[in-house]
């Protein structure tokens, strides 16, 4: 052989239960991760394109639309943002985006992939867009797409007021894209009634799913955008239009394979959208979230420690984000929580790298129990690593 057997298969596989509690992933529900064993289908098997039909009813549901082209990706929330941006950019078009954190910083490096003209409406991290200053480059650069995150989860800030921004869009003919991959489920989404034209989420954060089968809504104007495109679209694996063939969502066409769905995926989701449903649903779910986080953020708060954002109307209940105190390494919280509780606290990502913490408390993990623990457990870190000092300063 040129290349010998590797040793390290020798050790069995070993995972321990971890409490996630950083940005997500969150914790499986038990049914979940019992869904996921459930054995393997084929990706046209009757059964399997049940589930995928079954799928997007949940998926229609928790988005609030009426969109015929609704499906998944295979693939986590990144595989979801290329998918958007992929089928509506053709070359040289104007794609205006609100960057106030990562996402927005991953959406302009994907479109300019794209060869789209990239127009950044650049504002502090964590800070909010204006109608107003909006609705100026829209006037200057005429944008035919506009990109917004409605929770940025590396800042712990949720945009208000998207329906005004959906109105906008329609005012200038462009077509808007939001990013919901942390809010959906934790707080009111509407994607028609808000003329969204493309949301798309992730399944680890609030519904608790795996990773890597990411919901995605097209509305109608988004679909005529793609069919009428002079080129084909950059990406066989995100084309919209072949997907929707895939899960079925012109009646009249055939359903084609695409590629070969993951199986165990689409039974951890259908499972995550049951319990989801079963709580209460989306009303159940916003209030819980709400609650939940305005209990953790006054026990943080209490004991002398400082949200990252400062007006509460501004807070994603799903992520926390909080100030490292001065002098404080974010690493050693982290490992100490870890190591002591197995207990995930997650630190800034980008910009805000060793300049916050990022809690989630999403779905199963989103109750007052592990709110106080998570509290609890990161103050005690913090007293700890504080005393380590003094005592290394003597
Ligand atoms: C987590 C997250 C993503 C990316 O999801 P992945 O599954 O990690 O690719 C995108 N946007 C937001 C707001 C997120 O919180």
């Amino acid at each position: 052989m040129d290349v010998s057997k590797p040793d390290n298969f020798k050790v069995s596989l070993d995972v321990i239960e971890k409490t996630m509690t950083g940005a997500g992933p969150s914790n499986y529900h038990p049914r979940i991760r019992q869904a996921m064993s459930l054995p393997v289908l084929g990706h046209l098997h009757t059964e399997t394109l049940k589930i995928m039909d079954d799928l997007k009813e949940g998926i229609k549901y928790l988005f609030q639309t009426r969109n015929s082209l609704t499906f998944c990706v295979s693939g986590p929330g990144h595989a979801a943002l290329e998918c958007a941006l992929t089928n509506l950019i053709e070359e040289n078009d104007v794609i205006l985006i609100v960057c106030s954190g990562i996402w927005g910083t991953r959406a302009g490096n994907i479109a300019k992939r794209l060869n789209a003209n990239v127009k950044m409406l650049y504002k502090h991290v964590g800070e909010q867009v204006s109608l107003k200053e909006t609705r100026e480059c829209f006037r200057m650069y005429k944008p035919k797409i506009f990109f917004m995150v409605h929770g940025e989860s590396s800042t712990g800030m949720i945009q208000n007021n998207i329906e005004d921004y959906g109105n906008l869009c329609r005012e200038f003919d462009c077509l808007f894209i939001v990013d919901c991959v942390i809010t959906l489920g934790c707080t009111p989404l509407f994607v028609d009634k808000w003329k969204i034209d493309i949301a798309y989420t992730g399944t680890q954060k609030v519904l608790n799913a795996p990773p890597g089968i990411s919901p995605i809504t097209f509305s109608q104007r988004a679909y005529d955008k793609i069919v009428m495109r002079k080129s084909l679209v950059k990406s066989y694996n995100y084309d919209a239009i072949l997907l929707g063939e895939y899960w079925n969502c012109f009646p009249l066409r055939p359903r084609i394979y695409h590629h070969t769905i993951c199986s165990s995926l689409l039974y951890g989701l259908r499972e995550a959208i049951a319990i989801f449903i079963e709580n209460g649903g989306l009303e159940a779910s916003w209030e819980k979230h709400g609650k939940v986080t305005r209990k953790f953020h006054s026990i943080l708060e209490k004991n002398g420690l400082q949200l990252f954002i400062e007006n509460a109307e501004n807070r994603c209940p799903s992520v926390t984000s909080i100030k490292v105190p001065d002098n404080i390494d974010t690493h050693k919280i982290i490992s100490y929580a870890m190591n002591k509780y197995k207990v995930e606290i997650g630190n800034g990502v980008g910009m805000t790298l060793g300049k916050i913490f990022r809690i989630g408390l999403m779905g199963v993990n989103c109750k007052d129990e592990l709110a106080e623990r998570v509290a609890n457990i990161l103050i005690e870190a913090i007293r700890a690593i504080e005393n380590e000092k003094v005592v290394s300063k003597i």
